[in-house]
């Protein structure tokens, strides 16, 4: 039976995405892999043909969509075999929070560009002295008359190199109180003192352009702020459900991906004796295993997708889907890689970039260790 119970919108949705992902993707992920990052015009492209930020409202110019539209976003990009591509983390992460918290103003101005892909969104909490903990953050926003002067660094900003419009997580320095002193602030690319780093080179996701971000004496007004000043943590905090819960569908959607390319690999691949791969039962038991702990990782997700277009607090099975099925994912990459052998390490075999780019999810969207200290408080253990 299927879970999400798709409705025709949602096959469309999916059937058309599908096709403009193998016309206008596809044939340039390797390009965008050596170029570390993707081109411009497919944002454009995308938020033309209506495949960006499908949950917001039609006001704003989405399709008023539910998080399984969403979902089907995350995994036909997953299909692709190619994380570099930060549209879900600027539909479905970003741009709810200016939808979320934003007041008219800034929903007028920034939310159609958000939709049609002229805007492309980034969030910005990591800083070089602050990961996990949030509370430790120094980038500092000095209030200056009716403006907000920032000072302080952020690296690992996914899109920051292709941003137009960054959400920051900066501090009142004259508030004590971690939790209070926290702000959200919008920070619109070419605006003076706010510069763009270096681009960072990492093992995965390698056209995913992930750079750090400088902010020096940079002005901003003060109604840039997003929602309640001192809110920021909250805020935060009241978000990352769905954060975790789109890293999750990467996840297994990563997952199924590896795995199906593998049995496929193992069908058709004969022994020196002739026989297909999937004839040893070595073989066989490795893929029924794996496909066991898929369908397992699926069923989780697919159910806490429901819980969540419902409205429920699943906030400690989140933070379990998220760990469990990024580190599946390490785990399936491992085994099937030793399970094609020599063509498994070839650059051009989608293993080898698979491997890289899930390699990398357990780290990010809170890393996996943080994800069961939240389940772990939340369980009141
Ligand atoms: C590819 C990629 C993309 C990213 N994109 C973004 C982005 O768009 N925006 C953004 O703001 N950030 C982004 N990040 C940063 C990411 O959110 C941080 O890397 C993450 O929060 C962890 O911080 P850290 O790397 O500084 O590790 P640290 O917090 O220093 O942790 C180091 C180790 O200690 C463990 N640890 C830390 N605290 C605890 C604890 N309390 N209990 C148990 N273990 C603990 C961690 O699990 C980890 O194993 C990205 C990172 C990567 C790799």
């Amino acid at each position: 039976m299927e879970i999400l119970q798709y409705t025709d919108a949602h096959i469309d949705f999916r059937q058309r995405l599908r096709r403009f992902m193998e016309r206008e993707v596809v044939p340039h992920i390797a390009t965008w892999e050596a170029d570390h990052k993707v081109s411009r015009a497919v944002w454009q492209k995308m938020g033309r043909e209506g495949f960006l930020c499908p949950t917001l409202p039609t006001e704003y110019g989405g399709r008023g969509g539910d998080f399984r539209f969403a979902v089907i976003g995350i995994e036909e990009i997953s299909r692709t075999n190619h994380g570099g591509l930060g549209a879900p983390l600027h539909s479905d992460i970003v741009v709810p929070y200016i939808m979320s918290y934003g007041n008219d103003g800034q929903k007028k101005k920034y939310l159609p560009g958000c939709a049609t892909g002229d805007i492309v969104t980034a969030v910005a909490m990591t800083e070089p002295g602050a990961g996990s903990d949030l509370s430790s953050i120094t980038t500092t926003a000095e209030e200056d008359g009716g403006q907000l002067v920032l000072n302080g660094a952020k690296t690992f900003i996914s899109n920051g190199i292709l941003c137009d419009l960054v959400i920051a997580a900066v501090r009142d320095p004259h508030e004590e109180n971690p939790h209070q002193a926290i702000s959200l602030v919008l920070v619109e690319d070419g605006t003076p003192g706010f510069t763009k780093g270096n681009q960072l080179d990492k093992m995965g996701l390698h056209s995913q352009d992930t750079a750090e971000l400088f902010f020096s004496d940079c002005r901003i007004p003060a109604e840039n702020r997003l929602g309640d000043k001192g809110m920021g943590f909250f805020m935060l905090m009241d978000k990352l459900q769905q954060e975790r819960l789109v890293t999750a569908v990467m996840g297994i959607s990563v997952t199924e991906f590896m795995l199906d390319w593998t049995m496929d690999h193992c069908q058709k691949t004969t022994t020196t004796a002739g026989r297909p791969l999937t004839r040893s039962q070595a073989v066989q038991f490795a893929l029924v295993e794996m496909a066991t702990e898929v369908k397992l990782g699926r069923t989780f997700v697919d159910k806490l997708v429901v819980e969540h277009v419902a409205g429920n607090n699943v906030i400690v099975e989140t933070s379990m889907a998220k760990y469990w099925c990024t580190d599946l994912g390490k785990r399936v990459a491992n085994r099937c890689l030793d399970l094609v052998g020599e063509v498994g390490s070839l650059e051009q075999c989608p293993l080898a970039r698979g491997f890289r780019d899930v390699r990398v999810m357990s780290i990010f969207a809170g890393t996996n260790e943080i994800m069961k200290g939240i389940a772990a408080k939340f369980m009141g253990l």
